[in-house]
C-alpha cells in the first residue's frame, strides 16, 4: 500500500500531504479509467501499442508474427493483460515489457483530446483519480499531454495493483484500501464493461462510456462523452442510506436524459 501512496502523491501539485489532509472524507471519490474514457485511444494510440506488443513478442520469444500476434490476443482474452500471459508463461521482465511496448518518444503527437476535459475534472467536486490497466509511467505522460494533472489526486497503474489488471476484483480492492478515508459516494467511470461490472458487485456506483444503444440495468449511467459529466454528476452523489449498492430512484432521472 505505500507503493499505491508514493505514486498518489506523484501525479500533481493538489497531491502534496497538507491537501490530502484538507480534503479527507467528504464528497465523491471520483475513479476514471484511463484509455477510451479520459482520452480517445482507438485510432493512434491503442494500434500502436497493439503492434509494439506483437513486435516485443516476435522478438522476446523468437516466433513468427502470426504467432505473435495470437498469442497477444490470447493472453489478452485469458487473463485481461498481455503482459500477465508472458510473465506467467514466458518469464518476461514486467518492467521491460511495459517500458518497451510504451514508447513515450514514438507516441508523441497521438494523444487525442477531448477539449472541455479539464474544465471537467476542475469543476466536479470531491477527489478525483484514474485507475488504468497501463504502464504508471504511460499514464502520467498521457495525463500531462492531457493538460490535467494539475485536477487529479492520484494515479493508480498496472504495477500498483500486483500486475492483476481490472477486470480483477483484486485491483479494485487495492485501490479502494488506498482510498479508503474516502466516505462519500465512489463511482467508477470506464468505457469497458467488464470493468464496470467488478465495480458494481464492490459497491461502486457506474458510469458506462460508450455509443452502445443497450444498457445494461446494472449500470447507473451511460454516456457518450466524458464532458457528459458536467450534466448528469448531481444525480450520481446523491447520498443513500443503509446501502452502498446503486441504483436508487434517485438515478432514475439521469438515465431519462440518455
Ligand atoms: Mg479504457
Amino acid at each position: 500500500m505505500n507503493r499505491m501512496r508514493s505514486v498518489s502523491t506523484g501525479v500533481g501539485p493538489r497531491s502534496t500531504p497538507a491537501r490530502r489532509g484538507r480534503r479527507t472524507a467528504t464528497g465523491p471519490l471520483w475513479i476514471f479509467d484511463l484509455d477510451n474514457t479520459l482520452h480517445d485511444a482507438r485510432d493512434r494510440i491503442l494500434p500502436h501499442i497493439d503492434r509494439s506488443m506483437t513486435r516485443y513478442i516476435e522478438e522476446h520469444l523468437g516466433v513468427a508474427r502470426e504467432h505473435a500476434e495470437g498469442l497477444r490476443r490470447g493472453y489478452w482474452k485469458r487473463y485481461g493483460a498481455t503482459l500477465l500471459g508472458l510473465v506467467r508463461h514466458h518469464a518476461v521482465d514486467p518492467g521491460h515489457f511495459l517500458a518497451r511496448t510504451h514508447d513515450l518518444a514514438e507516441l508523441e503527437g497521438a494523444v487525442v483530446a477531448h477539449g472541455a476535459l479539464a474544465q471537467v475534472l476542475r469543476r466536479l467536486p470531491g477527489r478525483k483519480v484514474v485507475f488504468t490497466n497501463g504502464p504508471a509511467a504511460y499514464a502520467r505522460w498521457v495525463l500531462d499531454r492531457l493538460g490535467v494533472l494539475v485536477h487529479l489526486d492520484a494515479l493508480y497503474a498496472i504495477e500498483h495493483v500486483a500486475l492483476k489488471p481490472k477486470p480483477a476484483a483484486s485491483a479494485f480492492r487495492a485501490v479502494l484500501a488506498a482510498e479508503r478515508s474516502w466516505c462519500g459516494p465512489r463511482i467508477m467511470v470506464e468505457d469497458t464493461l467488464a470493468n464496470l461490472h467488478t465495480a458494481r458487485r464492490l459497491g461502486l456506483r457506474t458510469v458506462w462510456i460508450s455509443t452502445t444503444a443497450h444498457t445494461p440495468s446494472w449500470v447507473d449511467c451511460r454516456i457518450t462523452a466524458i464532458t457528459d459529466l458536467m450534466r448528469v454528476w448531481p444525480a450520481l452523489v446523491v447520498p443513500r442510506s443503509g446501502s452502498s449498492v446503486p441504483p436508487t430512484s434517485s438515478l432514475r432521472h439521469v438515465r431519462s436524459l440518455r
